[in-house]
């Protein structure tokens, strides 16, 4: 038998769209190696828990390698992508330079602050376990610091979190710190005055959930209310400097937490690299999810633009999965000398979890609210999630929550940071906020 050189495909990525791109090319007469910058995959759909102290990170990550095994044609390569030559088809990283036949980027996105001033400097950001922990860590630095704080107003301004943006992610964060607050908080500092602590969601346009149906928007917001989080609506914050937000319009919030989840971009390295972008940065495929002028080259997830039937489709898992396994299939047609087939999105609905017996979730035309929907929810991030360990401590520590109103999870940790715990008499300093406070 003469010897045949297998084709290489690189994938980009270990996140929903990377992994179900190497789980279709599984046992296939391809050689593939996945690339990330961390060995880990990341469950993003529940990094607000481990940012309200909900759950532990290693429940949401799980190393790629043990994904991987039993793929025997897939390899993995930790490295942080620099550059890709399309002309020359080579991925340039901090490492080697790996030469490909075929590639698939599928890097996720990045957080859009819409140069909104001070945003990016004094703003939390909820996109990888670093942000989350790093958040997590904060929030409980504030309520130690609070305790000790005799300054009314200082005090306050600790115990006071804004989230901006009233998407998914803004509005699940807002209920699960409020929950916190008022449940576990509340019984850890007793000489606190918890009617001083507050939660406030500035959403820009005039509803909650863009894109879900009416009914939904409106029962989120009742019962975000009803949990005692101050939603304002038609709230576009104009600049963050310190502790100080200001808003269109004149208002201003004094808050020493400022959570930014009001959008997401590609990553802006990637429009140096030739690629053809739109505004935010994400890169605008052909239907068949091909780099237009590069036909071995696709793009999966949300650094994708794709349009159907003239709106662009919305960046969550389960488009990311789906483009995954397309772009996987029609490389497996190219190889096979047959025409690479336009993706389809199947939408299987939307969901959101606002707290406790409450989520809204659509199926089709279908609507449903409450603890129907709550379930509905819990049930499909479970199955979703990736590792039996990862289910098995996720399903304890929600009962845990469940049955004792406890948090499983109020580290400091790592403690390394000594200006984000530091307290000093009435002098609150916090080195993200120094600057401008
Ligand atoms: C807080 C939050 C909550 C969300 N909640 C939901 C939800 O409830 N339901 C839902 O459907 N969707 C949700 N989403 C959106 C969903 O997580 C994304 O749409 C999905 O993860 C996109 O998959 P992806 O493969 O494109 O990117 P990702 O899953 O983000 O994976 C990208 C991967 O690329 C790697 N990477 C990036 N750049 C480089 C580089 N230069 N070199 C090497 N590696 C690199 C990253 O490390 C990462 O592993 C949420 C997102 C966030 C941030």
């Amino acid at each position: 038998m003469p010897f045949r050189k297998r084709p290489r495909v690189v994938i980009v990525g270990a996140g929903f769209g990377g992994l179900w791109v190497a789980r279709t090319l599984k046992g296939a007469d391809v050689d593939v190696i996945l690339v990330d910058r961390n060995n880990f995959h990341t469950f993003l759909p529940l990094l607000y828990q481990v940012a309200s102290a909900e759950l532990e990170p290693e429940q949401i990550g799980y190393p790629v390698r043990s994904i991987l095994r039993g793929m025997r044609n897939i390899d993995f390569m930790m490295a942080d992508v620099k550059r890709v030559n399309l002309d020359g088809r080579v991925v340039e990283t901090d490492g080697p330079k790996i030469p490909y036949d075929y590639l698939v980027l599928a890097m996720g996105s990045t957080t859009n602050f819409f140069n909104v001033p001070g945003a990016e400097k004094f703003a939390y950001q909820l996109k990888s376990l670093e942000q989350a922990v790093e958040l997590r860590n904060h929030i409980l630095c504030c309520f130690e610091q609070a305790a000790h704080v005799k300054n009314e107003t200082k005090r306050k301004q600790l115990l006071a979190f804004t989230v901006v943006g009233g998407g998914a992610t803004g509005l699940e964060f807002s209920g699960a710190v409020s929950e916190l607050i008022h449940g576990p908080l509340a019984r850890d500092f007793p000489m606190l005055d918890f009617r001083d602590a507050s939660v406030v969601l500035l959403e820009a346009s005039d509803r909650l959930l863009p894109g879900m149906p009416e009914r939904l928007q409106k029962y989120a917001l009742a019962r975000l209310e009803k949990m005692g989080v101050d939603v304002r609506l038609n709230a576009a914050v104009s600049e963050i400097r310190g502790a100080t937000i200001r808003l269109k319009g004149g208002d201003s919030i004094k808050s020493e937490t400022v959570v930014w989840t009001a959008g997401v971009s590609g990553d802006p390295q990637i429009q140096a690299w030739g690629l053809p972008t739109i505004a935010n940065g994400r890169v605008a495929v052909e239907k068949t999810l091909q780099i237009p002028g590069h036909a071995e080259a696709y793009v999966a997830g949300d650094l994708a633009y794709f349009e159907e039937d003239g709106r662009p489709l919305p960046m969550i898992a389960p488009v990311a999965v789906q483009q995954g396994t397309a772009a996987a299939l029609n490389i497996l047609k190219q190889i096979e000398g047959k025409e690479p087939q336009p993706f389809r999105y199947f939408d299987k609905g939307a969901m959101a979890t606002i707290g406790r017996n409450s989520a809204v979730v659509r199926v089709g035309t279908r609507t449903f609210t409450g603890f129907f929907a709550w379930i509905v929810w819990l049930f499909v991030h479970l199955l979703y999630l990736i590792g039996f360990r990862n289910r098995l401590f996720v399903m304890l520590n929600w009962s845990w929550d469940y049955l004792l109103f406890e948090r499983a999870v109020r580290l400091i940790f790592p403690a390394d940071r000594e200006s984000r715990c530091h307290v000093a008499g009435e002098t609150v300093v916090d080195d993200k906020r120094e600057a401008g406070s």
